[in-house]
């Protein structure tokens, strides 16, 4: 029997010749051979216009985020341009709510005159996307029509899609649905086809999950359900399967880009998804995943800044292209000192 002597041991593509920790021996060779990195390009920060509203709002569950008044939009825009990140998404908060949502689609609504006020003073400089659903503008709260005590798939799409063209018109780049109904891509794509807005993208909110995290939005969007909860419309969590499903269904009724929401939870899914599908990924990290690090840096319990960098480099690394997160001008001013 062949003996393996100790000096051929020693010669193998392992210890003693093979040591990882060469590659980590100083700072500048750690940062040389970084693996994901996140850019402000991939940032996006959610923006929140209240109507009527004359001075920001602080929001108790999500620490330096506010509601933003109509009047100091350019203000905000201009520092995040300022910062490098070229994504907003506007969600608005209607002074009216009624049972259809008629102040989401009305042509002077607060969101479309927030994308309107945007484009006018920064056109292509910054990509405007807008968040297409009924839940700030019910009275009920949910994400669409109520017809015994559900909500009716095929009129709440009807509805979405006008939000969807008034939207658009105002000069939205992006409009991304977000009421987990059946079929609202194909239903938006063929409106703003029919409007010619042929140019108009869509980013499908396609795996949103009924997660625990969003309670601290609803604070900020001001879109608790009056009764029972979104579970007979948002996904399972526990279900990978049927998120790949609606994942694959929005990009056949035409969705230009797919989204995992929420972030943190579903690396896993955002991993399989960028394996298996070829459009741009984006991957919302939710308020509850924003508060939860907030709220233990505030007791001193971890480092915001480098959680922050963690958590959102694990985004990246798992696979998705763009992060909407409450921390993008943060992540983005850590970039712009590095
Ligand atoms: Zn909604």
């Amino acid at each position: 029997m062949k003996q393996t002597s100790n000096n051929s041991l020693a010669n193998g593509p392992y210890f003693p010749n093979v040591r990882l920790r060469r590659l980590r021996k100083s700072k500048a060779l750690r940062d040389l051979l970084q693996e994901t990195r996140i850019s402000s390009d991939d940032l996006i920060f959610p923006l929140f216009v209240e109507e009527g509203l004359k001075n920001p709002k602080n929001v108790a569950s999500m620490p330096d985020i506010q509601r933003i008044p109509p009047s100091k939009i350019v203000d905000v825009v201009s520092e995040i341009l300022d910062l490098g990140i070229k994504g907003v998404i506007v969600f608005g908060i209607p002074s009216k709510k009624d049972n259809t949502a008629h102040a989401a689609y009305n042509e002077k609504g607060v969101v479309q005159k927030a994308i309107k006020t945007i484009k006018k003073n920064f056109g292509d400089r910054i990509v405007v996307i807008s968040d297409v659903c009924m839940c700030q503008y019910t009275n009920s709260g949910h994400c669409g029509i109520i017809r015994e005590n559900v909500v009716d798939n095929d009129s709440t799409i009807e509805i979405l899609s006008k939000i969807a063209e008034s939207h658009a018109k105002c000069g939205a780049d992006i409009v991304a649905p977000s009421a987990m109904m059946d079929g609202q891509v194909f239903a938006i794509r063929k409106q703003l086809n029919d409007a010619g807005l042929a140019d108009t993208s869509i980013m499908a909110y396609s795996a949103k999950m009924a997660s625990p995290l969003y309670s601290p939005f609803r604070d900020l969007a001001d879109s608790t359900p009056k009764f029972g909860d979104r579970k007979t419309y948002q996904m399972p969590g526990t279900n990978s399967f049927e998120s790949l499903r609606e994942i694959e269904l929005d990009i056949k009724e035409g969705a230009d880009m797919i989204m995992i929401k929420p972030a943190l939870p579903y690396l896993d899914l955002i991993y399989k998804t960028r394996e298996l599908f070829n459009l741009p990924l984006c991957a919302y990290s939710v308020s509850g995943e924003y508060a939860l690090i907030k709220a233990a840096s505030e007791k001193g319990w971890i480092n915001e800044t480098d959680v922050m960098i963690e958590f959102l480099s694990s985004i990246k690394r798992a696979g998705s292209d763009l992060i909407i997160t409450y921390f993008a001008k943060k992540m983005a001013k850590v970039l712009l000192e590095k």
